[in-house]
């Protein structure tokens, strides 16, 4: 039986349209994967012996996508609700010479040669959706070309042919290869694993948006843990991560991380991280002590990384841009790095630094990172729990208060601008947040009594 989703209906009827035209129309890839699984599949992709002109004839609310590929996006309704369904032709690709994309693509009406075109077996499945329709299991209507039953029972990944050349076509293969066994939590089959230690080093000629996108994905999946353990037995990390590949075997001090070195603390992070979870939180995770490996010391009393904070800034942002983060992205997981042992001092500080602290953009993922670091660690929360019950009971408008003062009063009041404006009103701000001035007569008080101080500050600086 197939699910009674939209998503699952609009890929049936359109394989039912395709095949009374004459066209032998599957549904193909992950979603049958999922199906076999009992994972609920995250979009329905259809496999057809008819080619994109034909497909977008049947269909005329459909476009050709990456025309090439042979891939139409087809609009459906479903219960009134407008559904897009990816309807491929089926194809055989051509040479790979770039390590990316088939010089060209040919289309085939085997699906056979269509599910020796894909990369793993479990992903090169097939399925049959009118059989499927049907009552009884739904592996009778399964078309498996390439052994990939055998590989899902045994909850293997296993490239589809010779493992070293599917890598060489399309190194990105790789990454996938990575992501679907910590997905899953399946093994990757021994040769496809000997293929992937030895080609690791071909990911260097990856365009780096593409790494980016599939390491998110690694990330934010819920097996970050998993997925960044292979990437290391594997030797990919030290491609595309360098500088994360280096905090393997950095010892910390153990009254302070018990639990191991950098990248262990590390991988607990990781294992916090909830599916779905927000990729600049991830990042931050992954990268929050990246200044660690540079930075480590062994000073006379322990071992210490002074500096590791700005030293991790500096490396996260350089990642951010070799990785192609927008600039917004990039300078958030900049600022969780440049943050995240600010933590320490929250019961210290006073009203207005906290209120300060909890202006940073998207504090919430702060907040969850510096958990996760706690978690990953000695295990105590008392830091957090202040510092969220703080948030919580902090309302924007005291975050961020409408000024009693501003430089339009202290120009009225004579003085002209300078430097000191800010300093002064910065000093009047504070005060306001900590409740020190509660009126705008006290606050103009405050306010002209510290540009008095500062003008005699300075005309002292010039006497001498
Ligand atoms: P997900 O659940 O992450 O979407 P998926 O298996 O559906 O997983 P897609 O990237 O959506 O993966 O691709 C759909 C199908 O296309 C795959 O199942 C696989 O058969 C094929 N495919 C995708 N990328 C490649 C590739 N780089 N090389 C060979 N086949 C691929
Ligand atoms: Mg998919």
């Amino acid at each position: 039986m197939l699910p009674e989703t939209r998503q699952a209906r609009a890929a049936v009827e359109i394989a039912r349209r395709l095949r009374r035209t004459g066209f032998e129309s599957l549904l193909a890839g992950g979603c049958v994967r999922d199906l076999l699984l009992g994972r609920e599949p995250k979009d329905y992709d259809v496999a057809t012996a008819a080619e994109p002109e034909r497909v977008m004839e049947v269909f005329p609310r459909s476009f050709g996508v990456g025309a090439h590929f042979g891939v139409v996006l087809v609009e459906t309704e479903q219960e009134g609700e407008r559904v897009l369904t990816e309807v491929a032709t089926f194809r055989r690709d051509g040479v790979y010479s770039d390590g990316r994309r088939p010089d060209a693509v040919r289309y085939t009406s085997s699906a056979a040669e269509d599910a020796a075109r894909r990369d793993f077996t479990i992903n090169g499945l097939l399925l049959d959706p009118e059989r499927a329709l049907k009552d009884g299991d739904i592996r009778d209507a399964v078309l498996d070309f390439v052994y990939g039953l055998e590989d899902l029972q045994a909850r293997r990944i296993r490239a589809i042919g010779a493992p070293e050349n599917r890598f060489a076509e399309d190194h990105l293969r790789l990454l996938r290869g990575v992501r679907f066994a910590a997905r899953l939590g399946f093994a990757i089959e021994e040769q496809t694993l000997a293929a992937m230690l030895a080609m690791a080093p071909a990911l260097g000629r990856v365009s780096w948006e593409r790494i980016r996108d599939e390491l998110t994905r690694m990330l934010t999946e819920g097996r970050a843990r998993r997925a960044f353990e292979l990437l290391a037995e594997t030797g990919m990390l030290s491609v595309v991560l360098p500088e994360v590949e280096r905090m393997r075997g950095v010892e910390q001090p153990p009254e302070f991380h018990p639990e191991g070195d950098v990248w262990e603390h590390t991988l607990r992070l990781l294992a916090q991280l909830e599916p779905g979870c927000s990729a600049t939180l991830a990042w931050g995770a992954l990268l929050h002590d990246v200044g660690k490996p540079t930075s480590f010391r062994r000073a006379p009393d322990r071992i210490r990384f002074d500096g590791h904070v700005e030293v991790g800034v500096r490396i996260a942002a350089e990642i951010a841009r070799r990785l192609r983060f927008s600039n917004d992205d990039g300078a958030q997981i900049a600022a969780l790095v440049a943050n995240h042992m600010r933590f320490g001092d929250v019961m210290r500080m006073k009203d207005s630094t906290l209120k300060r602290f909890f202006r940073l953009e998207r504090f919430a993922e702060h907040l969850a990172l510096h958990r996760m670091d706690c978690s990953a660690s000695h295990g105590k929360l008392d830091n957090w729990e202040y510092a969220k019950r703080r948030w919580d009971v902090t309302p924007e408008e005291t975050i961020r208060p409408a000024r009693m003062v501003t430089g339009r009063d202290l120009i009225a009041a004579g003085f002209s601008p300078g430097p000191q404006f800010t300093e002064v009103l910065r000093i009047v701000e504070d005060a306001q947040m900590d409740g020190a001035v509660a009126t705008r007569e006290e606050a103009l008080a405050l306010a002209l009594r510290e540009m008095q101080k500062t003008h005699t500050m300075h005309a002292d600086e010039n006497d001498g």
